[in-house]
């Protein structure tokens, strides 16, 4: 099937190169989404993430810093000339945080919110839907289409961990079921170790591995200080094993003779 290359802003997936998208689980103050764009442009990586509407597991926690989060990740993306993608959870704030975003994440926990997805098959920003962790591979293909229809072509897919009777990692990490999916979707397809996991010790090889499969990308959560972050604490790559892991992914690009994208 003929690729469908999404670009956000000048950053092309779905082309030759392998993409990396990198950034923090979420924006959680001016100094902190600043620091990690810093870091997150000096190893190269051509997009920002970073979650300002968060859908946590348990309403007790950090809830995100909604859209003045959104624009405190504008200005250090700008500040790096950085394109950047964060999640939205409601159409309510579809329109609000248009200005601002240059692609939008739908999560796991809302890939079969259609209302949401309908909106967004109307808006002129690439969306990046993450498979439900409970949802089959139809019915991810399926919720790409609710934005495809709508006119809005430009989806990437993220593989990011289903449920299963292994709870030795957070999730069970699918990638036979994305090389499914890229098998039948025109979409490209990329895959988060991160959330897959929950454990930086394994992003590494799993990010080597969605290299060597020939899929499309990859989205990681990198803090500058695990320690102290407001969410997902335990999976986030330290700067160390986050350069360890981009200097080894060069190796693999190089012998792979697919570049990272710039
Ligand atoms: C995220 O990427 O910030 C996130 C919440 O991931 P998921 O929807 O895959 O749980
Ligand atoms: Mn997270």
């Amino acid at each position: 099937m003929p690729r469908l290359r999404v670009s956000i802003r000048d950053v092309e997936i779905g082309g030759d190169g392998f993409v990396v998208i990198a950034g923090p689980c979420a924006v959680e103050s001016e100094e902190q989404i600043h620091e990690s764009a810093a870091l997150v442009a000096r190893h190269g990586i051509p997009v920002l993430r970073g979650g300002a509407f968060k859908a946590r597991t348990s309403p007790y926690t950090f809830q995100g810093l909604g859209l003045d989060g959104v624009k405190l990740m504008r200005a250090a993306a700008d500040r790096q000339d950085l394109p950047m993608i964060t999640e939205v959870l409601s159409e309510r704030d579809v329109e609000g945080m248009l200005p601002y975003v240059d692609a939008f994440q739908v999560g796991s926990r809302n890939m079969d919110n259609t209302a949401l997805l309908k909106l967004l098959g109307q808006v002129d920003k690439p969306v990046l839907l993450k498979r439900g962790f409970a949802a089959t591979i139809k019915e991810w293909l399926l919720a790409a289409e609710y934005i495809t229809v709508g006119g809005n072509e430009h989806v990437v897919l993220c593989e990011r961990g289903i449920r299963t009777f292994s709870n030795e990692t957070r999730f069970t990490l699918d990638l036979a079921g994305a090389l499914y999916a890229r098998q039948q979707s025109h979409c490209p397809v990329i895959i988060d170790p991160s959330h897959a996991t929950g454990n930086p010790r394994l992003i590494p090889p799993l990010a080597a591995a969605t290299l060597a499969a020939g899929l499309d990308g990859l989205m990681v959560e990198v803090h500058p200080d695990p320690s102290v972050a407001l969410s997902d604490a335990d999976q986030a790559l330290s700067p160390r094993l986050f350069s360890d892991m981009m200097e080894q992914l060069q190796r693999y690009a190089a012998a792979a003779g697919r570049p990272l994208t710039r």
